[in-house]
Formats: structure tokens, sequence, C-alpha cells
């Protein structure tokens, strides 16, 4: 097996996510062999630094020996069970644990970070039907946010290039202004930008807050609309405009949990608690796919009822794998053997060292940096900006992969010194040649 001989048969039968399938005439996919902690190898030998953590779902690196280790032995002991009038260990103790990290004591699950939106939304307006309020059932996201593709989902997802060609099947969420702090006008701070974002939320609530069920925010990060961060205090302005106006937050962590913005859940920054919390991406650590929706007593009990039609009847076959639950039990045990956000705050700092030379290139602007996630964006008007600088930092050897102009970087939290340099390196490296062919009909 050899790298052209898997590009010829996955262009025959596979469709590849996010992708016009005809770019792979001229840029092929690239075949992955196997993995080992921060690298991917190649059928051909090479091998590429994995600085997105593979759509930022890895935290402690590829093939992490204690992962595998516990995922073979519950392989050995339970593959899988439905969890509808069934339940097991591994989900049991997933449940116990989030609770205890989340102060939310009841735990939905899902397969992906989509079906957790899904699922938060339904949630909440069946908890506001259940209390007497039917009318609330519209929801609020936030200008740029993204919460996954499905119908469901793209209706709070603000992204145009995912949800133009959907427009009819959507029913469309209010859109309130991102907090984004490279908004600020001249002298302004990040923490005015939430405080203008928060008054668009006020004036939406004020006049439309009786047939809202929910605001659903990215806390701190809101990733795909290009790493944009956000003061904290925009979270306890949303939570208080919430809470007075009887509207149920959402916080998306699908990206921002599990320590990647430095604290283990990124709404912790501003010391709320959200009604409900999604939870995907890291939750396994990278292996396998697993969502969880968590919530409060008061939502759970509203569902707690004699009658069937009260209850909570959404559900998928793979509901709670015993398999991805263990995942994400070793991957919550690692957290704590390693005390990974401790030493993530150190490992943060060896790599915006490295990567100064980056932050401090004439052409980059609004360099930020939060947790594990550094972000710069290229000041160029190259259309194929992204995939240019894709395919050169492929050929350095890093797996980048900007969104838009917005290069960025959010590593496994294994990264060391050798690794760190590899990875500031390549970005650098590409960034010049992809400016290099500016003008050039690219
Ligand atoms: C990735 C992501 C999702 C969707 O998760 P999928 O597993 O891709 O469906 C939702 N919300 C946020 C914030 C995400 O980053």
């Amino acid at each position: 097996m050899n790298n052209s001989s898997m590009i010829q048969r996955s262009l025959r039968h596979v469709w590849h996510p996010c992708t016009q399938m005809k770019l792979h005439e001229s840029l092929p996919p690239v075949p992955i062999a196997r993995a080992d902690g921060v690298w991917l190898y190649d059928f051909d030998g090479r091998r590429y630094l994995d600085g997105i953590s593979s759509w930022w779902v890895n935290l402690f690196g590829h093939g992490h020996p204690y992962i595998k280790a516990a995922l073979r032995a519950q392989l050995d002991t339970l593959d899988h069970v439905m969890l509808a009038g069934f339940t097991h260990q591994p989900v049991v103790e997933l449940s116990e644990r989030l609770a205890a990290l989340t102060g939310l004591g009841h735990a939905f699950y899902g397969s992906d970070g989509a079906s957790a939106t899904e699922i938060a939304l339904k949630m909440s307006a069946h908890y506001w039907r259940n209390t007497g309020k039917p009318e609330k059932s519209r929801f609020i996201g936030v200008a740029g946010g993204y919460h996954g593709e499905t119908v469901g989902a793209l209706a709070v997802t603000d992204i145009a290039r995912f949800r133009a060609a959907y427009a009819p099947l959507v029913r469309l969420a209010a859109t309130v202004p991102s907090p984004d702090a490279r908004g600020a006008a001249p002298r302004e701070s990040a923490a005015e930008v939430a405080r203008r974002a928060a008054t668009g939320l006020h004036s939406w609530l004020e006049q439309h807050h009786a047939e809202t069920a929910a605001l659903i925010v990215e806390p701190m990060v809101q990733c795909a609309a290009g790493m944009a961060m956000h003061d904290a205090a925009y979270l306890r302005q949303a939570r208080a405009l919430c809470d007075r106006y009887g509207v149920h937050l959402i916080a998306d962590e699908i990206a921002t949990g599990f320590g990647r913005t430095g604290t283990m859940f990124a709404h912790q920054q501003a010391g709320i608690r959200p009604d409900f919390i999604c939870l995907s991406k890291g939750l396994t650590g990278g292996t396998l796919p697993l969502s969880a929706v968590l919530t409060t007593d008061a939502v759970y009990a509203a569902f707690y009822d004699d009658e069937l039609s009260r209850g909570f009847l959404h559900s998928h076959s793979y509901t709670g794998n015993p398999l991805a639950c263990r995942a994400a039990l070793a991957t919550l045990d690692l957290f704590e053997q390693t005390d990974a956000l401790a030493r993530n705050r150190v490992l943060a700092q060896t790599v915006t060292q490295a990567i100064a030379p980056l932050t401090a290139h004439p052409r980059i602007r609004n360099a930020r940096q939060l947790g594990m996630i550094w972000a710069w964006d290229a000041d160029t008007a190259m259309p194929q900006f992204s995939q240019r600088f894709h395919q050169h930092a492929l050929a350095h050897g890093v797996l980048l992969r900007p969104i838009g102009n917005t290069i960025y970087a959010m590593p496994p939290y294994v990264l060391a010194d050798d690794t760190a340099s590899h990875l500031a390196r390549g970005a650098l490296a590409a960034l010049s040649a992809t400016l290099a062919e500016e003008g050039r009909g690219q």
C-alpha cells in the first residue's frame, strides 16, 4: 500500500466532508496510515505534526497507551448495550464525574456535536412546553456562531457557506451581535465590546423573551468563526439577562471544553452556571464519537412525570456507547494523573515563545491566545490563502488549516520543546511561502 493507490481508491468511493470533491483533482487528500502522539504518518513514510488536533478532538496525543488499554479492557467486558431500559458502569461513572465537574447533574448522550446541539434545543423548548409556556420555542444564536450542521443545528449556526444551500429547510434563530474582541473601535476594550454585544442581546430579549426558549453561546472562543475570542464579561451579562427574562442559557462547549481554553470548561472563566452544557470533541480524547448534554435538576424535574409524552423521548441507537464512555473516563483520568491544566499553562508559554516570530510577522494582525488556542489574521486579499497555506504547511510537515485568513494552532496537550519549534517553524515557513505567491494569479 502506498499514498497514490490509497488516494485513487478513496476518490472512487469516499465522499469527504467539508470539501468540493473536484478540488481533489489538483489537491488529493493525504492518506494517513497511522498516528502516534502529535504525529500523523502517511503511507510513504512522511509525517505531519497534528497542529489542529484532528479537527479539535485530540487532547493527549494519538494512540495514548492509557486510553488504548482502557478501551481494550472495555472491549473484553461489554461492547455495547442499548441505553433505553438498560444501564452500565461506564455511562454511570461518566455521568457522575461530569456532574461533579460541572454542577449539572443529569447527562443525556448523543454521538456527535451536532446531535448534542439538537438535544439541548429540543430539551429547552420541551421544558417550556411542560411548564405551561409552549409559545417559548424560538432560539437566539450569536453572530458568526457555529453549533453543527444537521438541519436543526443549522438554525443556530450563523456561517453562510454552511447554511445558504439549505435555507429553505431551516427554521432560523434570531442572531444577536457577537462579542468578538476584534470588533473593538479605537480605544475600546474587549470588555466594552462585550457590553455592547450584551446591549444588543438585551434589546432583543426585551421584545421577544415571551417566545424565546434559549440563547446558545460558544463560551470565550467562537472557534469556527475564526477563533473569535471575547471577554468573560459577556457571559456574565448574558447569564444575568437570561435569568431576568426567563430564557435558558446553553453553553456549547463542544470545542472549548476539556481544558482547551485553560480551564476545564470555558464558561468557568466567567464564574457562571449554564442551564445546559453541550460536550463532544475532546470528550473521548479524540478516539471515538460521543457527545453529552448536561442539565440542571430543574430541567430534569420538568420532564419527570407519569405521562409518557412529558418525558424526553429523543434517542440515538448508540446513545451512551460503553466503549466511548470508557474512553471518556480514561481521558478524565489523564487530566488528574498528569495535572494537565497546570502543565498546559507552562506548555502554553513554551508555544507562545516558539511562535513569536510568526506573531511578529509584519503581515500578521490580531495575534491572540487563550489556553491551548493560538490565532493570527493574515493581512492579505489572496482568495486561496487558506488552501495555499495548508499545502505549504503540509510540505513543511505540519497540519494547519486556516479558516479564511485566520491561521490558528490548536495542538494536542503533549507538545514538547522540539515539537513546539517544529510547529512554529512550519507555520512561519508556510506564511512566507504563501505570501510569496501573492499576485501570481493564485
Ligand atoms: C464542532 C462543533 C460542533 C459540531 O460538532 P460535530 O461533532 O462536528 O457535529 C458544534 N459546536 C461547536 C462549537 C463545534 O466546534
